[in-house]
């Protein structure tokens, strides 16, 4: 090896990335190049002799920063993003330095026991049941995938059918049992799992987005005999609701059912005394999905699944070749996750864990809230604007009415001329969503930077964009 082929690049990467994490409060929040703008500074001829490693990594950052939108910024508020914290990028460079294969115990010893115990922490974070499996996975999309493998197995296996060795043609009938605003992971988890989309039987949800409960124990009931899956959430994505677990899994348990709760952020309520009544009860599902990536603020890719069966969930991802062996003592991350090699995701998640502890979590997603609820409170009371949900948690809209207009349609395409302008502005970024029929402005701070000084800019931002739209 060349002396320093490795250490060049890194700190070029290092002044680079630092450069990045220094200029975040004076860059526009969000990218407003063209994917034709990003396309000229990327689209280069494909190298034939290479390049050296600094040199590339120099013209990287150049051409990726004017197409970079900063949700490691205070004042990103679009989708359900968060940044990272700084032990948890730190952590993930190691983790490319490492390059362990993290399938198994024999073939990356360190971070099958990084995953081990960050899977230990991270059920005592979220009070799920201490002996409930786990699985690190890229997202919550997949754990859900990883979570619904494991019910497709148990409840195919109560009825007698070896689904993993069958498969579904002649198999016994399932229904599955869902509310109307889940999330549209749950429909691709279904898919790649072979039930299709036919499968989801809706219930309706109330004006917030929760499963009517009377509605959803008259589904139930129906069928009392079929193998049931019950699908429920954890925060709304648009208002932060939670699905009444006190009630609904024991009336499904009733039957036999399995409970599955999508709770990509809003599980995350349960790490805090003053919101973990929202997810009183959710213990006692049968799988839960969340991300690391969102509301936790580890860098992607990094989503966790969790089961309380975990022979279903073993019986569901395990899987044997000659070449490999497992200890038997030790976890092997491929017996839990859908991949084979795979990158070692935990010691991000462990480092996170350990910088924050159980008391900064709490104060991260306490605080989160608050500021989400300061944005929509006091943009709220701004001419011309309406309050649709005042977050609960993390999760608020609000719309803009076009003062010259009555009318639904004109309500929603000035709600996004507003939020382009906003964004524009550089000051903060949002995103539209269509929520109950109505377009609004999604308010969603998930970001660990956030604080007083960037709801302050982020509410005078809006307020001078509303101010000159209502004059021109
Ligand atoms: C983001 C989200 C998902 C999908 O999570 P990914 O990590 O993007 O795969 C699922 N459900 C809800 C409620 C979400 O907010």
């Amino acid at each position: 090896m060349k002396s320093k082929q490795y250490q060049i690049p890194l700190e070029q990467a290092y002044k680079l990335a630092n450069d990045f994490f220094e200029t975040i409060d004076s860059t526009p929040v969000g990218s407003m190049k063209s994917h034709e703008e990003l396309l000229a500074l990327w689209d280069q001829e494909l190298s034939i002799t290479g390049m050296d490693p600094e040199q590339i990594i120099i013209e990287m950052d150049k051409s990726a920063r004017p197409g970079l939108h900063l949700n490691q910024s205070g004042r990103f508020f679009s989708w359900v993003i968060g940044g990272s914290h700084p032990s948890g990028v730190a952590a993930d460079w190691l983790t490319s330095a490492w390059d362990q294969n993290a399938g198994m115990f024999t073939v990356a010893p360190a971070a099958s026991i990084a995953e081990e115990i960050a899977g230990r922490w991270l059920k005592k974070i979220l009070k799920l049941p201490h002996d409930a499996s786990f699985a690190f996975v890229t997202g919550c999309q997949m754990a859900h995938f990883t979570c619904l493998s494991a019910a497709r197995n148990h409840l195919f296996h109560e009825a007698g059918w070896d689904i993993e060795a069958k498969g579904f043609f002649g198999a016994p009938r399932i229904r599955v049992i869902c509310g109307d605003q889940k999330h549209s992971t749950i429909n691709r988890a279904m898919r790649m799992l072979g039930f299709g989309t036919d499968i989801l039987t809706d219930i309706p949800s109330d004006e917030h987005g929760r499963i009517n409960v009377v509605a959803f124990e008259k589904e139930l009931m129906k069928e009392p005999d079929v193998p049931t899956l019950v699908l429920l959430q954890a925060g709304d994505l648009n208002t932060g609701v939670y699905d009444d677990f006190k009630t609904i899994i024991p009336l499904a348990h009733k039957i036999n059912a399995w409970v599955h709760v999508d709770g990509a952020f809003g599980l995350w309520a349960s790490a805090s005394d003053s919101l973990s009544h929202f997810t009183e009860g959710v213990e006692a599902a049968d799988s839960w999905a969340t991300d690391g990536h969102k509301w936790l603020n580890v860098p992607y890719d990094c989503g966790y699944a969790f089961t309380a069966h975990p022979e279903a969930h073993y019986r569901s991802m395990s899987q044997q070749a000659s070449y490999v062996f497992g200890d038997q003592t030790a976890r092997d991350p491929m017996y839990w996750n859908p991949e084979f090699s795979r990158r070692a995701r935990g010691f991000a998640t462990y480092a996170v864990i350990k910088e924050l502890g159980t008391r900064g979590i709490e104060e991260l997603i306490d605080r989160t809230c608050r500021h989400a609820h300061s944005i929509v409170k006091q943009a709220g009371q701004l001419p011309n604007t309406e309050v649709i949900s005042i977050p609960i948690i993390n999760q608020g809209l609000i719309r803009f009415l076009d003062p010259n207009s009555t009318n639904e349609k004109d309500h929603a395409a000035f709600t996004e001329k507003i939020i382009l302008a906003i964004n524009e502005t550089g000051e903060a970024f949002f995103q539209p969503v269509t929520f109950k029929g109505k377009r609004c402005m999604r308010v969603s701070v998930s970001g660990w930077r956030t604080n007083d000084e960037d709801v302050r800019r982020t509410v005078e931002a809006i307020r001078l964009v509303l101010v000159s739209s209502v004059v021109s």
